[in-house]
Order: structure tokens, then sequence, then C-alpha cells
């Protein structure tokens, strides 16, 4: 059977750095600052890796510190500008429409993103927006891809010391915090 026209087509490598994305991910696991929130910029046309981040929010007192904005800030640090055209970002959940406002105006080519704001809504408060919805409303264009490797995403959310260090999150749904 035809694939629908609205299925983005996942490359080999997208698999393979998103499958090293969630590997890099669930290292935090075992750190005092768990997070299932990660994000990697590649070159959209060699694939090489120019920065990855995990979510800082605890760690640096910063309510903005989401793993794709902090990817962003870095990359534009490393590259010494503010644009991200001919960059690709890979996040293990959808961006925020924080995050994702921040891909536009880095002019990031494409986002390909794992768990939906659904699923991290499980656990975390989130502002339901999605990603496609805050790109399809920019003046800049940005190819928004995702679920993609779904279930592997959620692995780092449903990890035991994931569920754990939840808890502690000034966003999470079961602390009473608001
Ligand atoms: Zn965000």
């Amino acid at each position: 059977m035809a694939r629908p026209k609205t299925t983005p087509n996942f490359s080999a490598a997208d698999k393979e750095r998103m499958r090293e994305l969630v590997r890099f991910t669930a290292q935090t696991l075992s750190t005092p600052h768990p997070s299932p929130f990660g994000a990697l910029i590649v070159s959209t046309r060699t694939g090489k890796p120019l920065i990855r981040a995990v979510n800082a929010v605890a760690r640096e007192h910063d309510a903005a510190s989401h793993a794709e904005l902090r990817a962003v800030r870095l990359a534009g640090k490393k590259l010494k500008g503010p644009l991200l055209a001919g960059y690709t970002l890979y996040s293990t959940c959808e961006p925020c429409p924080m995050c994702m406002a921040n891909a536009l105006w880095a002019r990031l080519d494409r986002v390909v993103y794992g768990a939906t704001i659904d699923d991290a809504n499980r656990y975390c408060l989130q502002i339901h927006i999605p990603a496609t919805e805050v790109a399809r409303r920019a003046d800049m264009s940005c190819i928004v891809q995702g679920p993609f490797l779904r279930q592997e995403c959620n692995t780092l959310f449903d990890d035991p010391r994931m569920q754990k260090a939840f808890r502690t999150w000034s966003t999470s749904k079961s602390n009473g915090k608001r």
C-alpha cells in the first residue's frame, strides 16, 4: 500500500542519531539530575554533530533551560553567530512552543522529535501547542517531523529513576506546585 503523503520520510541516519541521542540522554538517569529531554544538532548536509544538550532547568536555576533551547544557544556560541540554517535538530521530545519558536528564530532547517508533548504531559506540565502549529504560523520555515522512535524515547520518561526525579521537578504534575 502506498504511504499517505503526510507520512514523513525518516532515514537510517535519522534513526541512528535519535538512538544515539536516547543513549546520551539516558546517561543522565544515573546522575543527580536525571532528564528525559535531550537535543542534538547536526549539519543537515553532512550529518556531522555540532552540539548536544540535556534539560538543565534545575541545575541552572533557569525555567528556560530546556534541552533544545540550550542546544541552540550552545551551537550559536560555537559558531559565533545566531543562525543555524544548514542544521537539523533532533529532540527526544516534541519541542514546547518556546523551544520551537527559538528553533525558528535560529532558522534551523529541520526538527525531528521522538515523544510527543502529550507523552511528556503524563508527568510534567506542558503548553499544549503542537510544534507543527508554531512552525505553521511563523514567517520562517522549518520542517517539523515526529513522533519518531516514540517508544524508545518514552523509555526515558518511564524509567523508575526518572519517575522518582519527576516528583522533585518544579513542573511535576504530582507535587502540587503549579
Ligand atoms: Zn522547551
